[in-house]
C-alpha cells in the first residue's frame, strides 16, 4: 500500500498519520498520541522508528502532536505498522483523522480533563466529517491553560467553577451540566457542519448565531499561568529547542539512569517529564532546563531545505539571533507564519531567497527592511 501523499500547500488540509504531507525532504508523518501522553515504551519506539524510517528527529506542534520527517515513500506503510503496534494511531483512518484532540497537559487521573477526553475519543465515530484543522480542546483544569493554543470548540472551567463549551471566537460558553459535556460538544460539531461551517474553515471565522440550546452566556475563568521550564509536581519541564528532539536524546533521557516514566507533550515545545525523583543528568544541548534561555522565546519553522515553500534557512539564524533579541524572535521560512500565529517582538519572514524584517509583527506582515541577508541582520542586531 502506497502512501496517500498530499503536498503542503493544499489549503485547509492537515496531515495525519494516514495522510502522510510532502515535504521538501520526504514525508511528514503526524501522531497524536492519546490524551498528549507518551509512556517509555511509547517513546523508544517512536525514536526507533524515527531513526529506522525518517531522519532520526521528532518534532512537536502546536497542537501538542509529533511528527517525523524525512520519511520516504517506501518506508511509509513500514512506519504505520510500527506505530499501529505502538497503539499511538487509530487503525481506522477515519477516526485517526477526527482524534484532532488537544488535552491539557497537567491533567490527572480522574479529573475532568481525563474523563472528558477519554470520551470523545471513545466517540469518534459520532463527530461528523470537519474540515482537517477544526479540532477541540479539553481544559478542564481549575483555570483554562490551552486559550494561546489552536482548537475550535473547547470544554473550560468558568470563573464560577462550572465548566463550559465555548466554541472559538466566541468570549462566552455554554454552562454544562456535569456528564453532558461529550454530548454537547459533538452536538455543536455537528451544528458546525450544518450551519455552513465547511466553508468558513473554523470556527473563529464561522460568524453564524449559535444554537439556542448552545447560547453563549459564560465566560471563561482567567487563564492559569503559563507552564515553565525548570522543577514541576510531575518531575521536571524541559524545553525543546524550536519544538525538536533528537531521537538519541530522547532515548538517553528515558532509557537510561534517569527515572523519566512518561513525558507528557504540550503547544509550547516544552514536555513535561514523569519523574519520580530528580534527573541526574540532561543531554544539556538538546533539552532547555533553563528558565531564562533565549531560545525559549525563539520560533523558527523548519524552513529551507525541508519546506518547498522557503527559499530561506531559518534556524541557524534564530539560534544566532535569540541572545541578540530582547524579547520574542520569529524566524519564518514564508509568510505562512507555521511556528508562530501571534505577532513577535522581532519577525524575519523569508521571500526570495533574503528576509525582510518587521517589528511587532507576524509574519509576512510589511517589513520595516526587505531583503536583507543573515550577515546583514546579525549585524543589524550586534550579533556578528
Ligand atoms: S512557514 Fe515555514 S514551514 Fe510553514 S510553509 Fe512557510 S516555510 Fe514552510
Amino acid at each position: 500500500m502506497s502512501a496517500p501523499v498530499t503536498n503542503g500547500v493544499v489549503k485547509g488540509w492537515c496531515p495525519d498519520a494516514w495522510r502522510p504531507m510532502m515535504a521538501g525532504d520526504g514525508l511528514l508523518v503526524r501522531v497524536r498520541p492519546p490524551l498528549g501522553r507518551l509512556t517509555r515504551t511509547h517513546i523508544l519506539g517512536l525514536c526507533e522508528a524515527s531513526a529506522r524510517f525518517g531522519n532520526g528527529q521528532l518534532d512537536t506542534t502546536t497542537r501538542a502532536n509529533l511528527q517525523i520527517r524525512g520519511v520516504r515513500e517506501d518506508s511509509w506503510r513500514p512506519l504505520i505498522d510500527a506505530l499501529l503496534d505502538l497503539g499511538l494511531i487509530d487503525p481506522d483512518p477515519t477516526l485517526e483523522g477526527r482524534a484532532n484532540i488537544l488535552v491539557a497537559p497537567e491533567w490527572r487521573a480522574g479529573d475532568a480533563t481525563h474523563l472528558i477526553a477519554e470520551e470523545l475519543r471513545a466517540r469518534l465515530s459520532e463527530l461528523p466529517s470537519l474540515p482537517g484543522k477544526v479540532g477541540f480542546a479539553i481544559d478542564a483544569g481549575v483555570a483554562p491553560t490551552l486559550r494561546d493554543a489552536p482548537a475550535d470548540f473547547r470544554i473550560e472551567r468558568a470563573a464560577t467553577g462550572q465548566l463550559i463549551l465555548r466554541a472559538d471566537g466566541r468570549h462566552r460558553g455554554t454552562p454544562l451540566v456535569r456528564g453532558t459535556e461529550t454530548d454537547h460538544v459533538i452536538a455543536l460539531a455537528h451544528w458546525f457542519g450544518e450551519s455552513g461551517g465547511a466553508a468558513s474553515g473554523r470556527m473563529a471565522r464561522h460568524d453564524a448565531s449559535l444554537p439556542e440550546w448552545a447560547a453563549a452566556t459564560t465566560l471563561p475563568a482567567v487563564s492559569a499561568q503559563r507552564l515553565k521550564v525548570g522543577e514541576h509536581p510531575f518531575g521536571i519541564a524541559l524545553g525543546l529547542p524550536f519544538g525538536r528532539v533528537a531521537a538519541t536524546a530522547l532515548i538517553r533521557l528515558v532509557d537510561g539512569e534517569t527515572a523519566v516514566e512518561a513525558i507528557r507533550l504540550t503547544p509550547w515545545h516544552i514536555v513535561i517529564c514523569e519523574a519520580d525523583t530528580p534527573l541526574a543528568s540532561l543531554p544539556e544541548a538538546d533539552f532547555i532546563a533553563d528558565p531564562s534561555s533565549p531560545l525559549l522565546r525563539a520560533d523558527a519553522c523548519v524552513g529551507a531545505p525541508a519546506c518547498p515553500q522557503a527559499t530561506i534557512e531559518t534556524r541557524t539564524l534564530a539560534r544566532r539571533l535569540a541572545p541578540y533579541v530582547a524579547g520574542s524572535l520569529h524566524v519564518s521560512g514564508c509568510g505562512k507564519g507555521c511556528a508562530r500565529a501571534a505577532p513577535a517582538a522581532v519577525t524575519l519572514t523569508g521571500r526570495e531567497g533574503r528576509y525582510d524584517l518587521a517589528f511587532d509583527a507576524r509574519a509576512g506582515a510589511s517589513p520595516s527592511s526587505a531583503g536583507l541577508d543573515a550577515a546583514q541582520i546579525l549585524a543589524h542586531f550586534g550579533a556578528a
